[in-house]
């Protein structure tokens, strides 16, 4: 009986022993457990941190890029951009071929002027231009380049940018499907192709990409390696002959510097021409320039 005791005592203690083992190993367990989980996330902190260090080095800082624009780079492809000689990219050429240049949010504007060459309104325009030491782009329809070839090489002559409105300007035709989106901005820049020797990818879509470069125009649009360019300031000289245009550009304008790169779209219109030089010595004035597109540029689209 007595040894019973005994023996049931001491495996009591062996049992004590051994609970307190377990325990301990327990304790110890959990602290090696919880110690690789923290530091597991450490390095994932810290490999988080050395991806973002190695984009920053690859690609430039947001600050850098200023891209206020929720705005889609067309796709152009290298070999096509190869072709056009007429500019090359400053970052291209640092060898950093993954940056586009972003607009400038600054105090610059990129004034575009629709629908010409016309023969009276587009001397005048290039005129004020030169005078103001401005530089602009024109999005110039099919027949009126044909009709005024000499304002065309002017244009590239003064360093403006050349780019394409189309042919018809008339929504039933341009728009009746994307073959003959393509092909009425293929042609126009065929024109400026044989008039000046400039190969553009500029488009400007009449009445803008909203809403009629659905995705199958713009699929169509891209695989031609088409630009396609809107804007964000509307100066209405359509609708304002009068010479508001200005002042509607002006408020305009003054709500997006600083904010956003600032696109305005003109006309070549005499009505416009005639009030231009009161817009042109606004910018000038208020330290403003006055700035022409290029390619390498994020493009301004509707959202
Ligand atoms: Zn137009």
């Amino acid at each position: 009986m007595s040894m019973t005791t005994r023996k049931k005592y001491r495996l009591n203690k062996k049992g004590k022993v051994a609970v307190i083992f377990i325990f301990l190993m327990l304790i110890i367990l959990t602290y090696f457990t919880w110690g690789l989980i923290s530091n597991q996330k450490v390095v994932a902190k810290n490999s988080n941190l050395s991806k973002t260090s190695s984009l920053n080095y690859e690609k430039p800082s947001k600050e850098l890029v200023k891209k206020p624009f929720p705005v889609q780079r067309d796709k152009v492809s290298k070999e096509t951009l190869k072709k056009d000689e007429k500019v090359i990219s400053p970052l291209e050429e640092s060898g950093n071929k993954d940056i586009e240049p972003p607009l400038e949010t600054g105090k610059i504007v990129y004034l575009t002027f629709d629908d010409g060459p016309h023969p009276i309104a587009s001397k005048e325009i290039i005129e004020l231009l030169d005078q103001y030491d401005a530089k602009a782009t024109f999005f110039m329809l099919e027949p009126n380049m044909n009709r005024n070839t000499e304002i065309v090489k002017t244009m590239k002559e003064k360093g403006h940018t050349l780019g394409v409105h189309g042919i018809t300007h008339d929504v039933s035709k341009v728009y009746k499907s994307p073959e003959n989106f393509v092909n009425e901005m293929n042609r126009a820049i065929d024109s400026i192709h044989e008039i000046s020797g400039i190969n553009t990818h500029l488009v400007r879509a009449p009445y803008g990409s909203k809403p009629y470069i659905t995705p199958k125009f713009k699929e169509a649009s891209d695989k031609n390696n088409f630009i396609l360019w809107d804007w964000n300031v509307d100066s209405r000289d359509w609708q304002l002959t009068n010479g508001e245009f200005v002042e509607n550009t002006i408020t305009q304008v003054n709500h997006l510097v600083e904010k956003e790169p600032i696109v305005i779209l003109l006309h070549e219109k005499t009505t416009t021409s005639a009030h231009l030089k009161r817009l042109l010595q606004y910018f000038v004035d208020n330290g403003y320039e006055m700035r022409a597109i290029n390619e390498w540029m994020i493009p301004v689209q509707f959202k």
